[in-house]
């Protein structure tokens, strides 16, 4: 037997299947890239014994978790931590230092985004949505062995330029990303594509069964308001399409009250096979408008911050229902790409925000996991992943936590767990072990 398909059974103090209760003195053994069982320790070794299969354990005095699942992240920024080094007064002013730095010349974009999926791992991440605006690096989770979705990002499309040749080299660049990880395009934002590109961005990504990304409600001018009469408040949102506006900016100009995800709704972008990145200016109809559509939000509490953005509305998301998950963003406007960060980040969000079930622990650590993989559309199939069950990807994360108590180590975990990841596997591999750096 080679050593790929030696069984090995991974034990813990404490296992947290997320799909299933957790698990005292748990373990996990894979078979290849697959989980072949998840329980009880004594249980998983008795069924192996009964077999009469060979197995390897190796034991862990911590939490045994599925890998995390970033939300939304850009690893080819890695190297721009400069921009992220200071706080900005809203979105355009962090815009204007960003652009600053990405036009410099000699960006050795393949090898930034390399780093940033070394620090991925290092966090315990195994898959990201990974929005991508130049091909260097859109090889970067595919290289890493990991999983989740590279994401082709479309910037700055006018009606005028998206033309046959435009959209052929957008099906070009969508079918040049290596498997695994899936596919996708991100339209990048309401505000800066006109209606044309937002319209049929979609259909070139369905025609291919592919996956949709898009930042949303990020910036202040997103958010919904009382706009000029008979276009906007309750009822009256049904008219602003006829005005026949080339582009979100242009209804604002002509001040259309409309939000963009209103907006973008309308023009069929929203859907189960999207999910949104932030989702900070939403009201309450487009929260409903998110969750009538099927479509995840990935919220990235600590790029809002450094952007100069309000907090998402998380207690509200949590209280009305809307599927979450959790995103970094990129270090060019986050500290770090440690998903707990902005995990225990939300958990504060949310409490400060009048949240006060006590299922907020499990509730934000199934964000970073399964919310994760079923914004991307990854939590079900034979290729799922954000648990740990049965046939399901074999992407694992051990966490140095006290384990004495299950309700402790899982709010230890989520309010401050950022720095604790020690080892990560990913389809079976160890990818990262903090023992050999
Ligand atoms: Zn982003």
């Amino acid at each position: 037997m080679s050593s790929q398909q030696e069984i090995v059974v991974y034990s813990a103090a404490l296992v947290f299947p997320v799909t299933s209760p957790r698990i005292a003195d748990g373990a996990v053994a894979v078979l290849g890239k697959r989980i072949l069982h998840v329980g009880d320790r004594r249980w998983v070794l008795e069924a192996l014994e009964e077999r009469g299969a060979q197995y390897r354990e190796e034991h862990w005095d911590g939490v045994l978790a599925p890998g995390l699942v970033n939300g939304h992240t850009h690893l080819q920024y890695t190297h721009m931590a400069e921009v992220a080094n200071r706080n900005y007064r809203g979105f355009d002013d962090w815009g204007d230092a960003f652009d600053a730095v990405y036009e410099r010349v000699g960006h050795d974009w393949a090898a930034a985004a390399a780093d940033g999926a070394a620090l991925s791992l290092a966090a315990g991440v195994t898959a990201a949505a990974d929005v991508v605006t130049d091909r260097e690096a859109l090889s970067a989770l595919h290289t890493a062995g990991m999983h989740g979705i590279a994401y082709w990002e479309v910037y700055g499309a006018d009606n005028a330029g998206w033309t046959n040749e435009a959209k052929d080299a957008v099906r070009e660049q969508i079918r040049s990303i290596p498997s695994p990880p899936g596919a996708g395009v991100s339209p990048h934002a309401p505000y800066s594509l006109d209606v044309q590109p937002l319209l049929e961005l979609p259909d070139i990504v369905r025609e291919e069964g592919l996956r949709l990304h898009i930042h949303l409600a990020e910036a202040h001018m997103e958010r919904e308001f009382d706009g000029i009469d008979g276009y906007a408040g309750p009822g009256g949102h049904g008219s602003w399409p006829s005005l026949g506006a080339d582009s979100f900016r242009a209804l604002r100009s002509h001040g259309i009250g409309v939000s963009s995800t209103q907006f973008v709704d309308h023009l069929g972008v929203l859907g189960p096979d999207c999910h949104i990145a932030h989702g900070v200016y939403v009201s309450a109809e487009d929260r409903a408008l998110l969750r009538a559509r099927g479509t995840s939000v990935a919220l990235c509490p600590r790029s809002n911050e450094v952007i100069g953005l309000d907090m998402p509305p998380v207690a509200a998301y949590l209280r009305e229902g809307n599927q979450i998950a959790v995103g970094t963003d990129s270090l060019s406007s986050s500290p770090s790409l440690d998903l707990l960060a902005d995990v225990g980040k939300l958990y504060r969000v949310a409490r400060d925000q009048g949240y006060r079930g006590d299922d907020l622990h499990q509730r934000l650590f199934g964000a970073a996991t399964l919310g994760g993989a079923a914004a991307l559309g990854l939590h079900v199939g034979k290729n799922r992943i954000g648990q740990l069950g049965v046939g399901a990807m074999a992407d694992l994360a051990f966490f140095d936590v006290p384990t004495h108590n299950p309700d402790v180590a899982l709010a230890e975990l989520v309010e401050a767990g950022a720095g604790r990841a020690r080892r990560t596997i990913v389809a079976g591999v160890e990818k990262y072990n903090v023992t050999s750096g």
